[in-house]
């Protein structure tokens, strides 16, 4: 059997893996010019990888796929991980900063790791059989599928046939139609694709000579999968000196920040509300900082999905050729980690093979 998978974030990787493992020849087509897709590391920022993208282990959501199955129990050699609980919570709003140390009783079952990240771990189930499978710079524009099998065109004109494909791509690719299928999507799969929505998202890394801010300084009310905003220490739990503070947004908070338009001005906007939330001293300690914006991502277009539209019906597969995966798309409901998302290939492939 041949498969085309398209996209090689978590689930076209993990996808990739599997099929791999089960002898199928597979194809996987990746529009940039990267792997990893919203899992992206920083590697030479400090003296520990920063995580872009994904970067907690939610051991509370309960998918267990099996290639990151030993890691969720903690009992991976290869990846020391340690239980994420922060200590000092603060609230700044209405322009005044309170102490919401409260929360540190809050154990959401949280996970970091203490000196990979998760594009070194995804990294990990590359093999080089399965590198010489991806092709970067591939986007998909077109996929014809019928009884005979399926045939998968490129922005490029190329064509590739094989009996089956996985889509993995963001839901917003879907809801934008940058891919057209031939027949299309069924009109109540698509209404209900384009009901679920993939908040704006953002992430800012600041390195400063010296630590001025608790552990979390949250901006937004915690707690919802819809909307979060907080800076927090990103060197906690690290064998580091440095001092590296974070800026999580995604949904509406983030949208202030990118409003602001490029990644500089993005900065700016961060600097100074850190001033003015530490009253000045920000700025003083600057070293250096990067910005990453998931929303400006060309093939991306956002952080993850908010659970409004239901798994199960947007992942359908459509004829029993095209089938779909990713973080949006875990058929049980389990979506928006990168190990539910894994699982969500398992699902797929699963499926496919039967
Ligand atoms: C800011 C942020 C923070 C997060 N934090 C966490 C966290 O702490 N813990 C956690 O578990 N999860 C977290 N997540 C979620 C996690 O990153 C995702 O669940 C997971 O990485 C999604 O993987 P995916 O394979 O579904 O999609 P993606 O990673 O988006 O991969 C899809 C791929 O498809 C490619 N593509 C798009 N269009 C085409 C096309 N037409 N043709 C070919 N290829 C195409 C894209 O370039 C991309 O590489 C976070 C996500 C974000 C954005």
């Amino acid at each position: 059997m041949k498969v085309v998978v398209v996209g090689a974030g978590v689930a076209g990787i993990t996808a990739a893996h599997v099929l791999g493992e089960h002898g199928v020849d597979v194809d996987v087509l990746e529009a940039s010019s990267v792997i990893g897709g919203r899992v992206k590391g920083l590697d030479d920022f400090v003296d520990f990888p920063i995580d872009l993208g994904a970067e907690w282990i939610h051991t509370g959501i309960k998918s267990r796929p099996a290639v990151f199955e030993r890691l969720l129990a903690g009992d991976d050699p290869r990846y020391e991980t340690f239980s994420y609980r922060p200590k000092t919570y603060y609230r700044f709003s209405n322009g005044r900063l309170r102490n919401w140390s409260l929360l540190r009783h809050l154990s959401l079952g949280d996970f970091k790791f203490v000196d990979r990240n998760w594009a070194g771990v995804v990294g990990d189930l590359v093999t080089d059989e399965l590198r010489s499978r991806i092709r970067l710079g591939c986007e998909v524009t077109r996929i014809a599928h019928g009884p005979m099998g399926v045939e998968v065109e490129t922005r490029d004109g190329e064509r590739i046939d094989a009996d089956r494909v996985l889509v993995t791509v963001p839901l917003t690719i879907l809801q934008a139609g940058d891919i057209e299928f031939d027949p299309p999507i069924p009109s109540a799969q698509q209404d209900e694709i384009n009901r679920e929505v993939m908040a704006n998202g953002l992430k800012v890394f600041i390195e400063f000579g010296e630590r001025f801010y608790p552990d979390v300084t949250m901006l937004c009310r915690p707690l919802s999968l819809r909307a979060d905003c907080a800076y927090y220490d990103v060197s906690l739990g690290k064998r580091s000196d440095r001092h590296v503070l974070g800026l999580f947004a995604h949904g509406d908070p983030a949208e202030r920040y990118i409003d602001q338009g490029d990644d500089e001005a993005i900065f700016r906007y961060v600097i100074d509300e850190l001033d003015e939330i530490f009253d000045g001293v920000a700025s003083t300690h600057h070293l250096q900082h990067v910005v990453q914006n998931w929303t400006a991502e060309p093939f991306i277009r956002g952080s993850y999905s908010t659970r409004r539209a239901s798994a199960k019906k947007m992942s359908a597969s459509l004829g029993d050729r095209v089938f779909f995966a990713g973080e949006a798309m875990n058929s049980t409901g389990r979506t928006i980690a990168v190990h539910g998302t894994s699982e969500s290939a398992y699902l797929a492939v699963e499926a496919m093979l039967s």
